[in-house]
C-alpha cells in the first residue's frame, strides 16, 4: 500500500515537495491555512488589476529546470530573462544606473566616476565565483545529519575564503571600489538577503556572481503567480489534494511519532508521515512547544527585516520606469546601519518599485499599469505598531512621483498595503519577518533549524527558515533535501 504523506502549508516549498513525492509513489495531501496556496509567492487580483504579492524575479533558474527534470514533466511555466536586470535611482541625481550583465555595458556608466572600473569588476567576480562555486554544493545543496558533519564538510572549503568570514560584505566591495556610486550598486544585492551590506557577511558577495555572470534574474511570462498556478496544474495530474483555510496547531503523538495534526476546528489529519511547509522554528516553538524554541530564545534568534509592500493600479502607462527599479536616497550607509531596527529612518525610505504590466499586459486594464512597491523596514520586534503604514505610502507615493516627473496620485485607481503585521498573519512568518531566519553565519547550512525532527522521526521540514534558505530557488533545494530526507526514512 502507498504511504501517506500530509504536507502542512502550500508555499513554493510544499508544493514542489508534495509534486516530487506524488512522483516518487506517496499518496499525498496538502493542509493549507490559506484560502489561496503560495504562501508569500502569492497574487491579488483586484479591480481589475492583477499584482504578485512578494517575489518578483529569481536567480539560478536551472533549479527549476532541473526540479521538472527530476518530476518528469516539461516545466509548466515560461521563464523570461531580464536584461537590465534592474536599475537604480539615487537621490540628487537623475542618472539611471542600468545593472547590464554586458560588463562593457555596464562599465561604460562608471567611465568618469571610477579609474579602471571594468578590471576591478572583473577582478570582483572573479572572487565571487570562486566563493559561489568552492561553497554551493558543499553548504547549500546538502543535509548535514549533525552540526559535527556540517563542520566535517566545511573545513573542506577553500581556505582561501576563511578572512570573509570575519569581513561585511560592505567591507569586501570597499576593498574593490572606491567610489560611493559603486560601492552602492554593487552592495544592493545584500538587501535581498534580508539584511543590509553592513551586518551581512562578505560570504555573500557570491550574490554578484549569480546576478551578473552565472546566472541572472528572470521574471515568468503572465506573472511570478504562473510558477504556483503550473505546479498545481501538476498536483492535479497526480490527484494530490489541496484542504484550504485548514490551520493546524496542534498534533498527536505516541512516543517518538506524530500520528496526526489538528486543525483549528478540531479536526484531526492522520498519515505515515508529515513535512511541514510553515515556517520550521515557528512550528517548533508554537506548535510543537519545544524549549530550545521558546518564544524567548526565538527572539534572540537573527531574523530578516519586514517589508511594508503595496500595490498601486493606475490609470495611465509609465513609458519612464522600467520594469525592476530601485529609488535609494543619499544616505546610504547611515539608512542601512539604522533600517532593520530604527523605525524613525523610513521617514525617507528606500523603496523598490516593480511595474508588472510591463511585460505582462495581462496583468493591468489597456492603458493602465500595475505597480509592486516593496520598502525594507523593521520587523515587528523593532516596530510593532503600523498605524502610520498608509502616511509611510504616501510618503514613497510623493517621493516616487516628483522623481518620475509625473504625480500619480489622483491616478490610483486600486490601493492594497501590506505592513509587517499583514505579512506575519497571511504566512505565521515570526514578527512579520519577510523572508525568515537570516543567513548569519551562525544560522546556516547545519546551524539552521534542521530539515528532520529532533524528536518525532516521521515529521520533517521544508522552506525558508530550514536548509538551505529564503528565495524561491532555495524553496525547490529545500524540496529535493527534505525529499530525500522522506524517500531515506521510508526505505
Ligand atoms: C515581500 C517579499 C518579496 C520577496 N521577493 C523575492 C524575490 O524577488 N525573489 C525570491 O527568490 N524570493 C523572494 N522572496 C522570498 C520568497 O518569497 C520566500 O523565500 C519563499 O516564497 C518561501 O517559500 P516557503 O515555501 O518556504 O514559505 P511560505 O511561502 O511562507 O509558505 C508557507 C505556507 O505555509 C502556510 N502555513 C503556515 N503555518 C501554517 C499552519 N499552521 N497550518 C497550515 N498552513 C500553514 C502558509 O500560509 C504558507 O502558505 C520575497 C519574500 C517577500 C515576503
Amino acid at each position: 500500500m502507498k504511504q501517506t504523506v500530509l504536507i502542512v502549508g502550500a508555499g513554493l516549498g510544499g508544493l514542489a515537495t508534495a509534486l516530487r513525492l506524488s512522483k516518487q509513489g506517496y499518496s499525498v495531501q496538502i493542509l493549507e491555512k490559506n484560502d489561496t496556496a503560495g504562501g508569500r509567492l502569492n497574487q491579488i487580483q483586484k479591480d481589475g488589476f492583477t499584482f504578485d504579492t512578494g517575489p518578483s524575479f529569481f536567480s539560478m533558474s536551472y533549479e527549476f529546470e532541473a526540479f521538472a527534470k527530476e518530476c518528469n514533466i516539461s516545466l509548466p511555466f515560461t521563464f523570461v530573462e531580464l536584461d537590465p536586470l534592474y536599475s537604480v535611482h539615487i537621490s540628487g541625481s537623475k542618472k539611471t544606473w542600468h545593472i547590464y550583465k554586458d560588463t562593457k555595458l555596464f562599465a561604460e556608466q562608471f567611465t568618469d566616476i571610477e579609474v579602471d572600473f571594468e578590471k576591478k569588476f572583473e577582478e570582483y567576480i572573479a572572487e565571487c565565483s570562486s566563493i559561489f562555486h568552492d561553497t554551493v554544493d558543499i553548504v547549500i545543496k546538502r543535509n548535514f545529519s549533525s552540526k559535527f558533519a556540517y563542520f566535517i564538510e566545511l573545513a573542506k572549503v577553500n581556505p582561501f575564503h576563511i578572512p570573509k568570514l570575519f569581513k561585511t560584505f560592505w567591507q569586501q566591495v570597499c576593498q574593490y571600489f572606491s567610489s560611493q556610486e559603486a560601492r552602492q550598486i554593487l552592495s544592493l544585492v545584500a538587501f535581498f538577503l534580508g539584511k543590509t551590506p553592513f551586518d551581512t557577511s562578505s560570504v555573500y558577495t557570491l550574490l554578484s556572481y549569480t546576478e551578473f555572470k552565472h546566472d541572472g534574474y528572470y521574471n515568468v511570462e503572465g506573472g511570478m503567480y504562473q510558477i504556483v498556478t503550473g505546479i498545481l496544474h501538476e498536483l492535479e495530474k497526480q490527484q494530490v489534494p489541496i484542504l484550504y483555510n485548514t490551520e493546524i496547531c496542534d498534533v498527536q503523538t505516541t512516543k517518538n511519532t506524530i500520528t496526526a495534526v489538528i486543525d483549528t476546528q478540531g479536526n484531526s489529519y492522520k498519515a505515515d508521515i508529515f513535512v511541514i511547509n510553515a515556517d520550521a522554528a515557528v512550528f517548533r516553538s508554537r506548535i510543537l512547544k519545544r524549549k530550545a524554541y521558546s518564544e524567548s530564545k526565538l527572539l534572540k534568534k537573527d531574523w530578516t527585516m519586514g517589508y511594508l509592500t503595496f500595490y498601486l493600479g493606475i490609470s495611465t502607462k509609465l513609458p519612464q520606469v522600467h520594469h525592476h527599479n530601485y529609488y535609494l536616497g543619499s544616505n546610504y550607509e547611515e539608512y542601512s546601519k539604522h533600517i532593520l531596527q530604527d523605525p524613525s529612518i523610513i521617514e525617507k525610505p528606500y523603496y523598490y518599485v516593480n511595474v508588472v504590466s510591463k511585460y505582462n499586459t495581462n496583468c493591468a486594464p489597456e492603458g493602465c499599469e500595475s505597480l509592486f512597491f516593496v520598502c525594507p523596514v523593521p520587523n515587528l520586534i523593532h516596530k510593532s505598531s503600523w498605524h502610520d503604514a498608509e502616511q509611510i505610502v504616501n510618503s514613497i507615493i510623493q517621493d516616487f512621483s516628483q522623481r518620475i516627473e509625473l504625480n500619480i496620485e489622483p491616478l490610483i485607481i486600486s490601493k492594497t498595503i501590506y505592513t509587517p503585521a499583514d505579512w506575519e498573519k497571511k504566512c505565521n512568518l515570526f514578527k512579520g519577518s519577510g523572508l525568515g531566519l537570516s543567513h548569519s553565519i551562525k544560522q546556516i547550512g547545519g546551524l539552521r533549524p534542521r530539515n528532520f525532527d529532533e524528536k518525532f522521526k516521521n515529521m520533517f521540514y521544508v522552506g525558508a527558515s530550514t536548509v538551505p534558505g529564503a528565495g524561491l530557488p532555495m524553496a525547490i533545494i529545500s524540496s529535493k533535501l527534505a525529499t530525500e530526507r522522506v524517500i531515506n526514512y521510508s526505505k
